[in-house]
């Protein structure tokens, strides 16, 4: 089958032929039907020199994290998945330590590896998974559904983190409306009354923001204080979903933030923010995030299945997998961009 790998840090990956995978005890095959694809991909291939500590990444490794497709066959002694079964793939924790307890399986210390993740990822014509980490589908194509597993779940969990303060008459604002962003707009109008202001520095992804509900929009510049600041008459707002992580969208945030507020920083802008007495108004909190739970994948497809959100995807065959990258480096890419394998 094609797999789209990387076979050296640094470099892009390629595509190239290489045997169907066989599951192991307690994995499934999945017959992968799209993958999105993601920032964090091209991290791998553009940024990183070794594998990021805390996901022990061998090469070559086939890439793709955001998974969705049909299980195609079970490893030994798996029971209770159907063949044919439509699902995505997410994080999988361990099961029994005090995260997974909880429901925090995307906390877990001991995260099991998933495809792209460690295990080869689902920019190819089939992928295993372990078990844990199978989300099925009811009423939605497993293509569709892809995007939901990471950009929709890091969204969606934010948007979680900072619920209890948007209540009537309060703002948020959402800076960076790419694949994350544009599914935590769509995200917060179905779950709270907030105004939503969204940053950004193209005109293309504010209209989308506009196009999905957000109230208003603020192309990132020296003026983006001033706005956010008259569209909420000088009281600042409750929350930040900075979905860059750059400098600069750390210090816009805390240039924004009411007291009291909350600044969840979900992208992996490699940013610096100084932290020190009155870099925040009093009580606010700046946090980071990573992926979302199992319980709020489930919620969120929901959502999805439901037609409430409607993720705004483009999709490219697997055989111009290596353009879609390209755009998505260019900030060509309008939402999310799903890849096929050509024929499924
Ligand atoms: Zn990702
Ligand atoms: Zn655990």
């Amino acid at each position: 089958m094609k797999a789209y790998r990387l076979m050296q840090w640094k470099t892009p990956a390629r595509l190239v032929d290489v045997p169907i995978p066989e599951p192991g005890p307690g994995q499934v095959l999945i017959k992968v039907a799209g993958n999105g694809i993601c920032q964090s991909d091209l991290h791998f291939m553009y940024d990183w020199e070794a594998s990021p500590p805390h996901l022990d990444i061998r090469l070559p490794m086939t890439v793709g994290h955001e998974i969705g497709g049909w299980i195609e066959a079970c490893g030994p002694g798996v029971t209770g998945f159907e063949t044919g079964l439509p699902c995505v793939v997410t994080l999988a924790g361990c099961g029994h330590c005090e995260y997974c307890a909880a429901g925090w399986n995307n906390y877990c210390p001991n995260k099991l590896k998933v495809p792209g993740m460690g295990l080869d990822g689902g920019l190819a014509e089939y992928t295993v998974a372990p078990t844990a980490s199978i989300v099925p589908l009811e009423a939605i194509e497993p293509w569709r559904a892809a995007p939901l597993t990471d950009a929709g779940l890091s969204a969606y969990h934010a948007v979680r983190r900072v619920q209890s303060l948007l209540t009537p008459g309060s703002a948020v604002v959402v800076i960076g409306v790419g694949g994350l962003g544009h599914m935590a707009v769509m995200v917060l109008k179905a779950v709270c009354p907030a105004r939503i202001i969204a940053v950004d520095t193209s005109k293309q992804a504010l209209a989308l923001a506009r196009d999905l509900g957000a109230d208003c929009g603020s192309l990132s510049d020296e003026t983006t204080v001033e706005t956010i600041q008259e569209e909420t008459h000088g009281r600042g707002v409750e929350a930040v979903l900075d979905f860059v992580g750059a400098g600069a969208t750390m210090s816009l945030a805390a240039q924004v933030i009411r007291p009291l507020g909350h600044i969840v920083v979900v992208g992996r802008g490699r940013g610096a923010f100084e932290f020190k007495d009155r870099a925040l108004p009093y009580g606010a909190i700046m946090s980071t995030t990573f992926g979302g739970s199992k319980l709020e994948l489930m919620r969120l497809a929901a959502l999805a299945q439901a037609g409430i959100i409607r993720p705004r995807l483009t999709r490219y065959p697997l055989s111009e997998v290596q353009t879609a990258f390209e755009k998505l480096r260019n900030g060509e890419i309008v939402g999310r961009a799903v890849i096929f394998p050509d024929g499924h």
